[in-house]
């Protein structure tokens, strides 16, 4: 049985503030037919503010705010999940995971068997960081880093981030048309990894730095990454249903 941690971004997840209901159903649909396919599917899912800030439109920039709008949005997340992999027949469960869960081993091993036994019951842990109780140096800040933790503790080979994006590219394809994407990645350098946001670095932005880290991260345990578009899901079909690489980005040190 092949497990595999799927990573959604909140810029998928929403659209004007709301949760994209459409695309959750895309995904949701895609789960159920990976699992009916034979894979263990872990869901690593954001979303939990913006759902919060649909109810109770508090200021965002403040982590006050921010702590509340997910305690009231992560309940709302969840229900929206729930009803629709009922449609599927699918049940699923709410994990939340601070990040010092993953400092030692007692915790890691704990979570573990939980984990295990939702999946051999056929049940999709839908993960997120608790981001009500998670203390500023703690936080992995980005679910990029945690699902990335998530997919070796657990025992995943593989890690799939969607994104807004549909692939790494050479640079930002956002600021350069001549951008061009690389297939597969067998190692990062140094200057990808620290990329900082600054207008002349042609890796700028913490969206794909922290995927680049998460990746390195993975590729040093021997296991894989693989980063295409959430908006449209016909990539990541191809690659986990069909095992054709037609987009996206595999980062692997074996292929
Ligand atoms: P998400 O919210 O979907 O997790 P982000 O928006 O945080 O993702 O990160 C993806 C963004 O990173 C892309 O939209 C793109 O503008 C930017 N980016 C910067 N450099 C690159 C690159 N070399 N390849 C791909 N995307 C890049």
């Amino acid at each position: 049985m092949s497990r595999v941690v799927i990573k959604v971004g909140s810029h998928v997840l929403t659209e004007d503030g709301m949760i994209a209901k459409r695309r959750m159903l895309a995904l949701v649909e895609m789960i159920s037919l990976l699992k009916a396919e034979g894979y263990e599917v872990i869901l690593v899912s954001s979303g939990a503010v913006a759902a919060g800030y649909t109810k109770l439109p508090l200021e965002r920039n403040n982590v006050a705010n921010r702590q509340a709008l997910a305690a009231i949005g992560q309940p709302l997340l969840l229900k929206m999940y729930q009803e629709q992999f009922e449609i599927f027949e699918v049940f699923c469960s709410q994990v939340l995971l601070s990040a010092d869960v993953f400092d030692s081993e007692k915790p890691i091993a704990h979570a573990k068997v939980a984990i295990d036994t939702l999946l051999a019951n056929g049940v999709v842990p839908i993960i997120n960081e608790n981001d009500t109780v998670s203390i500023d140096e703690l936080v992995f800040g980005d679910n990029d880093r945690l699902s990335a933790h998530v997919a070796h503790y657990f025992d995943a080979a593989l890690l799939v981030i969607l994104s807004d994006i549909d692939a790494f590219y050479d640079k930002d394809p956002n600021r350069y048309d001549d951008a061009q994407r690389r297939m597969v990645v067998n190692q990062l350098s140094e200057a990808e990894l620290q990329a900082e946001h600054t207008p002349n670095n042609e890796f700028a932005t913490g969206g794909i730095v922290t995927k680049l880290q998460a990746a390195d991260f993975l590729m040093k345990q021997n296991r894989e990454m693989y980063l295409a578009s959430g908006f449209d899901l016909s990539d990541v079909k191809s690659f986990l249903i069909d095992k054709v690489h037609n987009g996206g980005t595999l980062f692997t040190t074996t292929r």
